[in-house]
């Protein structure tokens, strides 16, 4: 028998957007729940180091069409316009709504926030890189984490910590809440709601080189897809230019936002010649693009599949690539990246003053995910048909405010901005929807996927098959693609699916069973990696982080749309839908 909760609303991910959502939810309903397979504070958004980007000008000029024009563009303009100028415009009140709840941004000498410079950030519509991003040194997700952990129990939100949701209860196109399990005795809790938002984050563990934690395997993404909804855009997956070699943990752009620069094994600084003008603070996909052509023509270091991230104060000095062009000092980098050291340091044994840090392109941001309108609300089709009661939000959800491309610092304003909308949107709707009834059994799905995953017997190792798809998909579906390997990649997903029926794992009981958790999670991958393979196999084009070898142009006559991908008893489908476009007509993307 599983336990029994009733809540106003519900929200699933304790990360940023779930905590924004829940904090501005919970200042009208009372009754708002949070439930998080990991406790709050361990969410992936405390790993954010770079910042929040938001036109305050504190430091120099910056207008919100000017942030917005360079959202929009960064995104290959597959970006909603109304989205991007929602965003734009209301992260400067977002990120000083985080200022008055005590967070402690890096503050200018006359006390304003201090903000810095990051890739694709310019002014006056791309003509020099601005300083943009909000930041606490380089800890501002963990600061943003904090802060809102802390008002959300100021509100009296009930947390249900290390609970995870494994089934959505949707029925005619309304859901009714969602049926999670307690990792610690392994019970089955069934959380009946007005409304429920998801914030799950986001689903790199498809790939094997990535920047994400071992949590973000995109279940409830996946769910969403079992409910023969759709998920937008997953072709669309950016890897960021500077994961540690082999380990694929980030150094964070923070690093070239204070001045650092890309070196082949030539000594050459080779982003000059991908985007002259705004050399290494690019965008990501062209740097992480130009980074595996310099590989590929045989300029890796000694020949190797890495580059160096090169961030010397006199390397920075001698380039003039130090913010504002000003010259910097050692301590100055010390105290602007102390966590990026460490972890050159630790993981590398690299000494960051004295040597070039070896870095690799790393599966990073999910720009595709739930299709939602600009209040987070859940959509079931490109028409805008609507699920009642589902709301989505940050990383898992697709509004589309990041097109096919993210810029660094954008995904913390979208977790605040659209995690606030999210929030406002629910506590707006519970107040005239009735309680829609619980269908019967509403946890005999849960029951029976856990049930046949502890029971089954097969032949097959999940970490086997985990390693096999993280692996195709780096290999066929990473920085570049192209029809017959991503064909070939498409098979194995379906070869791993089926062997995933005859799975077998080690732990049979209940409590704390983590290797059954992990084994329903890889079913969730293999269904995400098999929708993006899907999605990419039918996107004849280049755009932002979608690199086809064998199309490698924008195609803005044909593809000027967003894909919206089905898996419906196992047949997928496509159909797209026209981006928004108000301000900025498509133009090629220089840097
Ligand atoms: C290393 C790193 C550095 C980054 N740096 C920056 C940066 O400087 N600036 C920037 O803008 N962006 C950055 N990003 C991206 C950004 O941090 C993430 O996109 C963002 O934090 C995602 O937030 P979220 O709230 O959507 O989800 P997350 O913070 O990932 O939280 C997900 C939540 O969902 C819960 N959850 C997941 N599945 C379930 C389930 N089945 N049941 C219950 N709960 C579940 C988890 O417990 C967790 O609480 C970085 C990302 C990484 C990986």
């Amino acid at each position: 028998m599983a336990t029994q909760h009733e809540f106003e609303a519900l929200v699933v991910g304790a990360g940023g957007a779930g905590l924004m959502a829940a904090l501005h939810c919970s200042k009208t309903v009372k009754n708002t729940a949070v439930i998080s397979k990991l406790y709050p504070t361990r969410s992936h958004t405390g790993t954010a180091q770079g910042g929040v980007a938001a036109p305050l000008g504190n430091m120099e000029e910056d207008r919100w069409d000017w942030y917005m024009y360079d959202t929009v563009k960064g995104g290959d303009y597959l970006v909603d316009q109304d989205a991007a100028e929602v965003l734009a415009k209301e992260s400067v009140d977002a990120v000083i709504e985080l200022e008055h709840m005590g967070l402690p941004f890096d503050r200018t000498p006359d006390g304003k926030i201090e903000q810095r410079r990051f890739g694709g950030h310019t002014r006056n519509f791309g003509e020099a890189p601005v300083m943009r991003s909000c930041k606490a040194a380089d800890r501002t997700g963990h600061m943003i984490l904090q802060t809102l952990y802390q008002q959300c129990i100021k509100q009296n939100v009930k947390f249900f910590d290390e609970y995870q949701v494994i089934d959505l209860i949707i029925e005619d196109q309304v859901c009714r809440g969602a049926v999670a399990v307690e990792i610690l005795t392994g019970e089955i809790h069934v959380f009946h709601s007005k409304a429920t938002l998801l914030a799950v984050g986001g689903f790199g563990r498809v790939w094997s080189v990535t920047s994400n934690a071992h949590s973000l395997t995109g279940d409830t993404v996946a769910t969403v897809l079992r409910h023969d909804l759709p998920l937008e855009d997953m072709e669309f997956f950016q890897f960021h230019p500077t994961g540690i070699y082999r380990m694929g943990v980030l150094l964070s752009e923070a690093l070239r936002g204070e001045g650092a620069i890309f070196v082949n094994d030539k000594g050459e600084r080779f982003m000059e010649r991908y985007a002259p003008n705004m050399k290494d603070l690019a965008s990501r996909d062209v740097c992480s693009r130009s980074i595996y052509l310099e590989i590929r023509e045989g300029r890796g270091i000694g020949g190797k599949d890495y580059v160096h991230i090169d961030v010397r104060p006199e390397t920075i000095n001698k380039y003039k690539s130090g913010p504002g062009g000003k010259p910097v000092t050692a301590e100055h980098l010390e105290a602007a990246l102390p966590d990026v050291f460490e972890m050159a340091r630790i993981y590398l044994g690299v000494e960051p003053m004295k040597e070039g840090i070896p870095v690799q392109p790393t599966a990073h941001y999910a720009m595709g995910g739930v299709p939602t309108d600009l209040d987070t609300r859940v959509l079931a089709d490109e028409q805008g048909a609507i699920v009642k009661g589902l709301y989505a939000a940050g990383e898992c959800a697709c509004v589309s405010v990041h097109g096919a491309n993210r810029l660094g610092t954008n995904s913390l304003v979208d977790l605040i901005v659209f995690g606030r909308r999210g929030g406002r949107a629910m506590a707006e709707y519970v107040q005239h929807a009735d309680l829609a009834p619980l269908p019967k059994n509403s946890e005999a799905y849960t029951l029976s996927e856990l049930e046949r995953i502890r029971k089954s017997n097969g032949q097959e190792k999940p970490g086997q098959i985990r390693l096999e798809m993280q692996k195709t998909m780096m290999d066929w579906v990473g920085v570049f693609r192209e029809g017959p390997t991503i064909k070939q990649a498409l098979d194995k997903v379906h070869e791993l699916q089926a062997r995933y029926q005859h799975i077998a794992i080690d732990d049979k009981g209940s409590k704390f069973n983590t290797d059954l958790l992990e084994a329903w999670e890889l079913g969730c991958l293999l269904d995400l990696a098999e929708v993006t393979a899907y999605s990419a196999l039918n996107r004849t084009e280049s755009r932002g982080a979608h690199g086809r070898e064998d199309f490698p142009k924008r195609d803005d006559v044909n593809w000027l749309k967003h894909t919206f991908a089905w898996r419906k008893n196992g047949v997928l489908s496509v159909a797209y839908k026209p981006v928004t476009i108000t301000k900025f007509e498509p133009k090629e993307r220089k840097y």
